[in-house]
């Protein structure tokens, strides 16, 4: 049985490896890893537990890179790869499908999860807030965040620090942007 802060070390290397070559979509451009220390630091400081940490940190392996849940389940056994794989969208399906399928199936996942979709979240607006995609236009920002707050909505277990850090940052959108 590991430790657990081994667990969450290794956890931060095995997707500082597997997102090695990714960035995210903003004009900053970057790393992709910033993103997935951004959801475990969210979800380390609402309380959750080191499953939940590592898996924050996991959480875009199986969707986003060569990883499969075979080889989550190899290093970090089934309850970290399980919630992985809760929050994994199923990529054979066209995008507002999965989209869809994000807020229908919101209210049904563990608590875990819920946290770390909600970190998700929040972590997703606050760079489009400080540095959004080039080629997105206010429309654009804004059907994300429409999406994102129909996603939360249904994540009523997700920890109250969390869903209040991601009304505010909803919240900053509608004051930056005319509706
Ligand atoms: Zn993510």
């Amino acid at each position: 049985m590991q430790s657990d802060m081994l667990k969450i070390i290794r956890a931060a290397q095995f997707a500082a490896v597997k997102h090695s070559a990714q960035r995210r979509k903003g004009e900053a451009a970057e790393p992709y890893v910033n993103h997935v220390l951004e959801v475990a630091h969210l979800v380390a400081e609402a309380g959750l537990d080191s499953d939940v940490v590592a898996a924050a940190l996991l959480h875009d392996t199986v969707e986003d890179t060569e990883t499969s849940a075979a080889d989550l389940e190899a290093e970090f056994g089934p309850v970290v790869t399980s919630l992985v794989l809760e929050l994994t969208d199923d990529k054979s399906l066209p995008k507002a499908e999965r989209k869809r399928l994000q807020v229908e199936r919101a209210p049904h996942k563990s608590v875990g999860a819920q946290a770390i979709k909600t970190a998700d979240k929040i972590s997703n607006l606050r760079s489009i807030l400080s540095s959004p995609p080039a080629d997105w236009d206010e429309q654009r920002k804004r059907e994300y965040f429409d999406f994102a707050h129909a996603v939360v909505s249904g994540l009523s277990q997700a920890p109250e620090s969390l869903r209040t850090e991601f009304a505010a940052v909803y919240q900053r959108f509608s004051g930056i942007v005319q509706r």
